[in-house]
């Protein structure tokens, strides 16, 4: 291990990981301030590709601890990725970069501000529900839309969600202080969850409810979290994953779903408030309007088969032969008129409905097995389908196989 020339910058605070030991180390100037935006820094290394560069000192945060990585740019060329490598941070760049030992950066701070808000929301929220319902967070995951923490629990009542987001809200309205200190593992007290490894750690607190082991970036108080908004929950295996969004993401949430209830509401005709009562009273007339046409319908096919029935001429064997083609119309229309005439007497039923190319066979008759004669006629046109001895149905690839799939009953 090469020697190394450590640089106290803000003594005694900043832990001896977290301070750049040599040249080849990226000093990460977010673990101090999450609200620097600007920076120079130093190129120390180039990446084969070009557009990877490393630097002395950096704002940018990587992908890590659940938390996306920062856009903005570097000398004015924008960065597609920020990538954690342990001792450095690899900055990607969306064109080559420029020559020069030195770049100044720019990190994008609507999208930073972003992450801190949902990051530090996550920890609001980790920490009333351990404190107030004895539910752990064990995992958690920022997204771009929306963030979700994983709890240790396989179910969660509406109530206990609901009073969660009423708790946080509140802790955001107070507000409290949400700081940064760097302490010992083995002196540090207070902490959610024992701390992950030996040496000193980062340690972000709010006050008087949460002190947790962190790398992240968060703000300087719950305030400027805005606001949390729970969305929904999941069972994932033994946890539920509970989805929510702070910020601006919690009002354009709100403000979505308020969009879409004016919406469903001008479309219906109600007020918002009769949504659900006029939404329960329609489906259940429609259920009772598709119930009624049923009857209907078969009520009809039971006249137009025996219309049909009695029109056509038997032949030597006293069967019947009926050929109906549809333009449109739906396999269960074709399906009852086929079992209305086949219950009038000795049949043989054929029906097609033109798109998509589909045929359905029916027979009374017991020299023909419908089921499988018709399984062997779709076989040689490439179709598919299949069916009982008495009623099938089956599509094929086109017109011309449809015509010739009737002809073959011929
Ligand atoms: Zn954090």
């Amino acid at each position: 291990m090469p020697a190394r020339r450590v640089t106290r910058q803000r003594a005694p605070v900043v832990p001896i990981e977290f301070l750049c030991y040599d040249a080849t180390m990226t000093e990460r100037l977010y673990y101090t301030d999450a609200y620097l935006r600007t920076f120079s820094a130093r190129i120390t290394d180039r990446a084969n590709d070009s557009r990877t560069i490393y630097l002395d000192r950096s704002a940018f945060y990587p992908t890590s601890g659940g938390q996306l990585f920062d856009t903005g740019t570097l000398a004015g060329i924008a960065v597609t990725d920020v990538v954690d490598e342990g001792d450095r941070i690899a900055h990607i760049l969306a064109a080559p970069a420029p020559a020069g030992d030195t770049v100044s950066g720019a990190v994008d701070w609507t999208r930073r501000f972003d992450h801190m808000q949902q990051h530090t929301g996550q920890h609001l929220l980790s920490a009333i529900f351990a404190d107030r319902f004895r539910l752990d967070t064990v995992s958690v995951h920022f997204g771009a839309t929306s963030s979700t923490l994983d709890l240790d629990t396989e179910s969660l009542s509406h109530n206990t969600l609901l009073a969660a987001e009423e708790i946080a809200n509140a802790a955001i309205a107070e507000p409290r202080a949400v700081r940064v200190s760097f302490e010992s593992a083995s002196s540090a007290t207070g902490l959610r969850k024992p701390p992950p490894r030996d040496g000193e750690l980062r340690i972000v607190t709010i006050d008087a409810l949460d002190r947790s082991a962190c790398g992240g970036t968060h703000v300087r108080s719950t305030a400027e979290i805005g606001a949390l908004l729970i969305r929904r929950t999941e069972r994932v295996r033994k946890t539920t994953r509970v989805e929510f969004v702070c910020g601006l993401r919690a009002v354009r949430a709100a403000r979505s779903d308020q969009e879409l209830v004016a919406a469903l509401a001008h479309a219906l005709a109600v007020a918002p408030a009769e949504l659900v009562a006029t939404a329960i009273v329609q489906r259940d007339e429609l259920r009772a309007a598709r119930s009624a046409r049923r009857e209907l319908v078969t009520a009809l096919d039971v006249y137009h088969a025996r219309e049909r029935f009695d029109a056509a001429t038997p032949d030597a064997n006293g069967r019947r032969r009926f050929l109906e083609r549809c333009s449109n119309g739906s396999i269960e229309e074709l399906r009852s008129l086929a079992q209305a005439i086949l219950a009038l007497g000795p049949a043989l039923f054929i029906g097609t409905i033109a798109m998509p190319p589909t045929i359905v066979v029916a027979s009374s008759d017991a020299a023909t097995d419908a089921g499988a004669t018709l399984k062997q006629v779709l076989a040689d046109l490439g179709g598919r389908g299949g069916g009982n001895a008495r009623i099938a149905q089956g599509t094929v690839p086109d017109a011309a196989a449809l015509d010739s799939a009737v002809n073959a009953f011929q």
